[in-house]
């Protein structure tokens, strides 16, 4: 088959018609080179981390994001190979790092003059708060991604233009649609340019499923995002750009994309309200709560990146409050409290060791992950108890698919193995 990198909008065909698994590419992995494609005259795209669309018409140019604070300079010598046009108007379709980062370099060009950047209003509100938590974002980045060291801007092109509900704009006489929805983020827009059938999704769609139960950040917005993706499927569109992974061309294929997705999300919406409102702990929603068989399955709903059971936890908190329904977790004692307690009950906290690796041994790695933890809460210096605690994360990280499992259960096996924290593929 063709390299993605030769024609992404063929490469994306296969994908959704299921000629190619989807697991060999997975689509919102870093990869270290960006590439350019032109995918209809004056449609420039970026495959990068984050992709970034680039809309000429009438001698400008209109961004739709940015590149991310590590893919700016190839995201700005790639565009600039394609066209000297400047850059007017730069929208970002939200907040996150790996959207905005490339402005200052179109800015510092001579004679193109300023860029007016564009965002919902809410952009400004995280760029303040992500000054605030720059410790905690890096160390997020850092467990997520598996990187050697925290990693988190703290320098950021800020808007110049903000809206709250819907904004035109134009580009060389050409008009431009910016839509809010609250989704993945509080502060997201999606770009519709009618007379090119063109939109672009932001994070709205990113080829695997929704990003929206991320456990180490901020609030999701699943039943919202279910609504934007109804509202884009109606459109008609004939290009979707989307935040992340390859473009897709062709309404029927488009469509159908936006409303699986819609109604996977909708369906963890309902299940998981359906047991809140009748008085179930976030214990059982987590372990009840399942998306349909038939959407799962699709190439595009994989849970590579983020995975329903997070979802769930998303929507506990944001429709409950973070307390999980169990009164022991209300006010609890100091976990290694519980932990030495327990241990001294089992007869030390090589026994809980002990039964952690035999329960991974035969495949339960859920429960040798409480085992495994409590004993090291219990003896956290003792070599067998560290040894048996990477064991069982380091298997635990094997057997899941989403990177956020995997980010986090790998942080954990690296905390009991001995010697310094080396780089790791986020695979
Ligand atoms: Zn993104």
């Amino acid at each position: 088959m063709n390299d993605p990198i030769d024609d992404p909008i063929e490469f994306s065909r296969r994908l959704i018609d299921g000629e190619v698994p989807i697991g060999d590419h997975h689509p919102v992995l870093p990869r270290g080179e960006s590439s350019f494609h032109e995918l209809a005259p004056g449609i420039g795209w970026v495959d990068s981390f984050a992709n970034v669309v680039a809309l000429e018409h009438g001698g400008e140019l209109l961004l739709v994001d940015a590149g991310g604070f590590i893919h700016a300079g190839q995201v700005h010598r790639l565009l600039r190979r394609w066209t000297s046009a400047p850059v007017r108007t730069a929208v970002y379709t939200h907040g996150h790092v790996d959207h905005v980062g490339g402005v200052p370099l179109f800015e510092a060009e001579d004679a193109n003059g300023a860029v007016e950047v564009v965002a919902h209003e809410r952009v400004t509100d995280r760029f303040d708060r992500y000054r605030r938590t720059a410790g905690y974002n890096g160390v997020i980045n850092q467990r997520q991604f598996g990187l050697a060291a925290p990693l988190f801007p703290t320098e950021f092109r800020y808007p110049d233009t903000t809206y709250r509900r819907d904004l035109d704009l134009e580009v060389g006489g050409l008009r431009v649609e910016l839509h809010h929805d609250r989704g993945e983020t509080d502060d997201h827009t999606w770009v519709w340019v009618p007379e090119r059938r063109l939109l672009c999704t932001g994070d709205l769609m990113i080829w695997v499923a929704p990003n929206c139960g991320n456990p180490q950040k901020a609030q999701r917005y699943p039943a919202e995002w279910a609504a934007a993706l109804r509202r884009m499927a109606g459109l008609g569109a004939e290009l979707l750009c989307p935040g992340h992974g390859p473009p897709i061309a062709g309404a029927e294929r488009i469509e159908r994309v936006l409303t699986t997705a819609a109604a996977y999300l909708e369906s963890l919406v309902e299940q998981t309200l359906e047991l809140m409102n009748a008085g179930a702990r976030l214990d059982e929603c987590v372990h009840t709560v399942r998306p349909p068989a038939e959407l799962a399955e699709l190439p595009w709903l994989q849970p590579l990146y983020d995975e329903p059971e997070f979802v769930v936890r998303n929507l506990w908190r944001l429709y409950g409050g973070w307390w999980d329904g169990n009164p022991a977790t209300l006010k609890p004692a100091p976990e290694a409290h519980l932990a030495g307690e327990l241990a001294e009950l089992a007869g030390g906290a090589g026994v809980l060791a002990r039964r952690a690796a035999a329960l991974a041994a035969d495949g339960d790695l859920r429960l040798a992950g409480h085992l495994a933890e409590l004993a090291a809460l219990a003896a956290p210096d003792d070599p067998e108890v560290r040894e048996v605690r990477a064991g069982v994360f380091g298997a635990r990280r094997e057997a899941e698919s989403s990177l956020m499992a995997r980010g986090v259960f790998g942080w954990a096996e690296r905390e009991s193995t001995a010697g310094p924290e080396g780089p790791e593929g986020p695979g």
